[in-house]
C-alpha cells in the first residue's frame, strides 16, 4: 500500500498531518509537489513568491532526502497531474493538508474522483489555527469584524498540540520521474533583482524555526510597544515562513505560549492572519471584489502610468513611502506599518484603485498570500468589511515623525528622498479623496434598503 503525499503550501516535515498519516503505509510514500500555473482557480504566483518557492522546495527536497524520500516535482494542472502520478505509482492512499483559497474546489473534485476510483483520499487541517467554517457567530454565520471573531476563536478549544515528528518515513520502492527544479525557472536570471533577498531571508523549515526561536528569545519584550517602528527589528519576520507553511501556526502558537514571554499581542497578530483567511474563505476571490459593494461605484482616477511608476520605484518625495517601496524591492518584504502608509498613499493620495497596488504587492512580496494581501489592501482602502474608515487617511509625513522620528529607516532605504520633489500635495489630495468618498456615501444614502 503506497501513500501519495501531496505537498502544497505546507513545505515542512514537522507537524505535517498528511505526511504523518503516510507513516502507517508499509509500502512507503511518494512525496509530490505540483507547480500548477494552468488551473483557473489558482492565482499565478508573483515573481518574489517564485523566488521563495524555489528555495523552499530545495530545502524541503534536502530535508526529505535525509530521510530517504525523494521529492517528486511535476508541472501542470493539479487535476490532471495528481491522478497521473496516482496511476503511475498505484498509490491507494492520497493525503494532503487543506488549503482555503479558490484552489480548494480543485481538491474537492479530486477527492471525489479518487474516492470513486476506490482510493482513500483524505485531507487534513494544518495551515490555520481554526478551520474557517468552525468559527461562527451566534446566528451561525461568519464574522465581519475582527474583535468578536478573535474573541470567538479564543473561546474555542485551544488549537491541538503540534504532531510529533514522523520517525519511520519510508520511500515507496518505485518512484515516478521528477522534473528538475532548475528547469522550472522560478528564480530571476537577467537582471537578477533578487540579490538582496538571500541576505534578508533563509527560506525553509530550519530558517523558520530559527526565526521563531530568535523572536521568542528576545524581542517579545519590546513587541507591544515597538512593533510599529520600522527601524526596530522587533517583529517575528515569520510571515513568509507561515505563508509557505514552513512552520505550522500551531507550532508558533504553542511555542510562544510555552516560552513564558508576554505574547498576547503577538498571538492576536496571528489572529489577523486567521481573520484574513476566514474572510477570504467566505468571500472569494478577495482580490477582485471589494467586500463593501458600495465601493464598486468609487470614482477611482484613471491610473496615471507615470505616478504609478514613481510609487513602485519609491520616488514620490515622501520619505516613508519611498523607503517602504524600496525595502519591498530590495528584500521582498516591507514593515507592516509602512505597508499601511504606502497603500494609503496609492489609494487615497493618488486615488488609484486598490487592486492596482494589491497586484504590485502580489508580484513583489515573498509573503504574498491570497488572503492577507487583498484583505489588508481592502482594509486600508476602506472597502473591507472591517475596514479603517475611509476618512482615516494616513499622512506619510506625520507617520514618519511618529514612527521613524530619528529617520533611521528612511535613511537606510531612501536617503535621497528629501531631495526629490513631492509628487502630490498631501492636503489637496486628501480633500480630493474625501470628496470622492462623499459620492459613494451619497450613493449609499440613495441606495434602496436591502
Ligand atoms: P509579526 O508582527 O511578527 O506578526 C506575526 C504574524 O502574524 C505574521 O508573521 C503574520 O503571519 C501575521 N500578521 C501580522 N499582521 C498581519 C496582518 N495585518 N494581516 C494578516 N496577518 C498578519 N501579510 C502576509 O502574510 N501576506 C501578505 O500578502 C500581506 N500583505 C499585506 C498588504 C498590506 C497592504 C498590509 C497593510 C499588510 C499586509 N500583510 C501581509 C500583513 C503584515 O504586513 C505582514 O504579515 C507583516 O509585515 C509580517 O511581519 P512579521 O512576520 O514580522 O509580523
Amino acid at each position: 500500500m503506497t501513500a501519495l503525499i501531496w505537498f502544497r503550501d505546507d513545505l515542512r516535515i514537522s507537524d505535517h498531518a498528511a505526511l504523518s498519516a503516510g507513516t502507517a503505509d508499509p509500502d512507503g510514500i511518494v512525496a509530490l509537489y505540483v507547480l500548477d500555473e494552468d488551473s483557473e482557480e489558482v492565482r499565478p504566483l508573483g515573481g518574489a513568491a517564485k523566488w521563495w518557492l524555489h528555495h523552499s522546495l530545495e530545502r524541503l527536497a534536502g530535508d526529505l532526502q535525509k530521510r530517504g524520500i525523494p521529492l517528486v516535482l511535476r508541472r501542470g494542472r493539479a487535476e490532471d497531474v495528481v491522478p497521473e502520478v496516482v496511476a503511475e505509482t498505484g498509490a491507494d492512499r492520497v493525503y494532503w493538508n487543506r488549503r482555503y483559497g479558490s484552489g480548494r474546489h480543485i481538491d474537492t473534485r479530486l477527492k471525489q474522483r479518487l474516492r470513486e476510483e476506490g482510493r482513500d483520499a483524505h485531507s487534513f487541517p494544518g495551515s490555520l489555527l481554526f478551520e474557517p467554517w468552525t468559527v461562527q457567530t451566534q446566528a451561525g454565520g461568519h464574522f465581519r469584524v475582527y474583535s468578536p471573531f478573535w474573541r470567538a476563536c479564543l473561546a474555542m478549544p485551544s488549537p491541538p498540540d503540534p504532531l510529533p515528528d514522523p520517525e519511520s518515513l519510508r520511500a515507496a520502492r518505485e518512484q515516478p520521474r521528477s522534473d528538475r527544479l532548475d528547469d522550472w525557472d522560478l528564480t530571476p536570471k537577467r537582471p537578477d533583482w533578487a540579490t538582496g533577498f538571500a541576505d534578508a531571508w533563509e527560506p525553509g523549515e530550519a530558517g523558520a524555526l530559527a526565526r521563531l526561536e530568535r523572536f521568542l528569545a528576545g524581542p517579545t519584550r519590546e513587541y507591544a510597544a515597538r512593533r510599529d517602528f520600522p527601524a526596530d527589528d522587533v517583529t517575528s519576520g515569520l510571515s513568509p515562513h507561515l505563508r509557505w507553511g514552513e512552520i505550522s501556526p500551531r507550532t508558533v502558537w504553542h511555542r510562544a505560549l510555552a516560552s513564558g514571554a508576554d505574547v498576547g499581542d503577538f498571538l492576536s497578530e496571528l489572529g489577523w492572519r486567521e481573520f484574513a483567511w476566514h474572510t477570504a474563505f467566505h468571500n472569494p476571490p478577495l482580490h477582485r471584489f471589494g467586500l463593501n459593494r458600495q465601493f464598486d461605484a468609487f470614482p477611482w482616477k484613471d491610473p496615471d502610468a507615470e505616478q504609478l511608476r514613481v510609487w513602485e520605484r519609491g520616488e514620490t518625495g515622501y520619505g516613508l513611502v519611498d523607503a517602504g517601496m524600496r525595502e519591498l524591492w530590495g528584500t521582498g518584504s516591507m514593515h507592516n506599518r509602512v505597508r499601511m502608509v504606502t497603500a494609503s498613499f496609492l489609494t487615497k493620495n493618488l486615488l488609484m484603485d486598490w487592486r492596482i497596488g494589491e497586484a504590485w504587492f502580489w508580484d513583489t512580496l515573498v509573503d504574498a498570500d491570497e488572503a492577507s494581501n487583498p484583505f489588508n489592501w481592502q482594509w486600508v482602502a476602506g472597502c473591507g468589511a472591517d475596514a479603517a474608515p475611509y476618512f482615516r487617511i494616513f499622512n506619510p509625513a506625520t507617520q514618519q515623525k511618529k514612527f521613524d522620528p530619528e529617520g533611521h529607516y528612511v535613511n537606510l532605504w531612501a536617503p535621497d528622498s528629501v531631495m526629490r520633489p513631492e509628487i502630490v500635495d498631501l492636503r489637496a489630495t486628501r480633500a480630493r479623496a474625501l470628496a470622492a468618498y462623499d459620492t459613494v456615501r451619497h450613493s449609499e444614502t440613495a441606495a434602496p434598503p436591502g
